[in-house]
């Protein structure tokens, strides 16, 4: 049995997967554990993308694997643990980074088609993979299965509501997974980002009102994390140091606290900074 906050000394020679691995934070937490001697099975819809993490992943590209998946298709994921296991063995971790936002309009604005596609993607990806991974993860002498929320998870931003349901869902999702896995050998832990500079609006297929130079100049402002600093925390932080939950940039840090303590006013902070986008 494993107690209390147990290090996974070795990430040296375990097998990961990693869901959007083709882009932003999953392309830059594939690289950095095909660093520390992990082998990792990446996931995404983009097949293009996934090839160039695999150039990325030079001279170790034989410790990155491309699987080209919907998450958000159950068949799809189902199929994954046979595929994987038969480049890398069993599987010992299951990051399930792929994500999407949603248009920056208002619920009422939003039509449910969209609306499901968030859920799909963010919850219904997230569901699927840990229904299918779980039963295999718990055979291993140590597992971890790592969620990416996002501060959007526990703070609510106007027009990206859904989005922020979605990972809250995720969230909870996670923290009920750590209870009910608590004494077995597989470990739980939830990833909250703040701002990280990535594509993921032009991955989501999202318009935004903003023109790139402007995007850009937020983007400084907020003083966004790179996808790389991103994933080094989760990985030296949250992963390694098993933790329950970990919020990552000091905008996310800092909402979480305020949410905490004073959440009505940490909504309202939130909503005057997001009214220009919104108008
Ligand atoms: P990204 O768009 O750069 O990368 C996401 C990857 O997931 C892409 O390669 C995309 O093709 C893939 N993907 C999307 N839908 C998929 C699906 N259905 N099946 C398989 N792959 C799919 O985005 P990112 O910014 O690196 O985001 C990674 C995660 O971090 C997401 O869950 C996101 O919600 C979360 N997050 C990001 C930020 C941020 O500011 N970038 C903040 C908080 C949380």
């Amino acid at each position: 049995m494993i107690k209390g906050r147990y290090i996974m000394q070795n990430i040296q020679g375990k097998v990961f997967v990693v869901t959007g691995a083709g882009s932003g934070i999953g392309r830059a937490l594939s690289l950095a554990l095909i660093q520390e001697g992990a082998k990792v099975a990446g996931v995404d819809l983009n097949e293009d993308s996934l090839k160039e993490t695999k150039k990325l992943a030079k001279p170790a590209s034989q410790s990155f694997a491309m699987f080209v998946a919907n998450v958000a298709d159950l068949e799809a994921v189902a199929a994954l643990p046979k595929a994987i296991e038969h480049v890398f063995g069993p599987v010992d971790a299951i990051i399930n980074n792929a994500g999407i936002i949603q248009p920056f309009v208002k619920v009422d604005d939003l039509d449910l088609e969209k609306i499901r596609k968030v859920m799909d993607v963010n919850f219904y990806g997230t569901l699927y993979m840990v229904k299918t991974f779980l039963p295999l993860l718990k055979k291993r002498p140590e597992a971890h299965i790592i969620n990416i929320s996002s501060m959007g998870g526990f703070v609510p931003v106007p027009g990206q509501t859904i989005y922020g349901a979605s990972k809250a869902a995720v969230k909870l999702l996670t923290e009920g997974l750590y209870s009910e896995l608590k004494g077995t050998s597989v470990r739980v832990t939830v990833i909250f980002p703040g701002a990280v500079g990535t594509n993921i609006t032009k991955n989501s297929g999202v318009d935004m009102k903003m023109t790139d130079a402007e995007m850009k100049e937020a983007s400084k402002k907020q003083r966004s994390l790179t996808a790389e600093q991103a994933a080094n925390l989760i990985i030296q932080k949250g992963i390694k140091k098993n933790r329950y939950r970990l919020t990552i940039g000091k905008d996310s840090t800092m909402l979480d606290r305020l949410t905490r303590l004073f959440p009505q006013k940490a909504a309202d902070l939130i909503a005057k900074a997001m009214a220009n986008l919104l108008k």
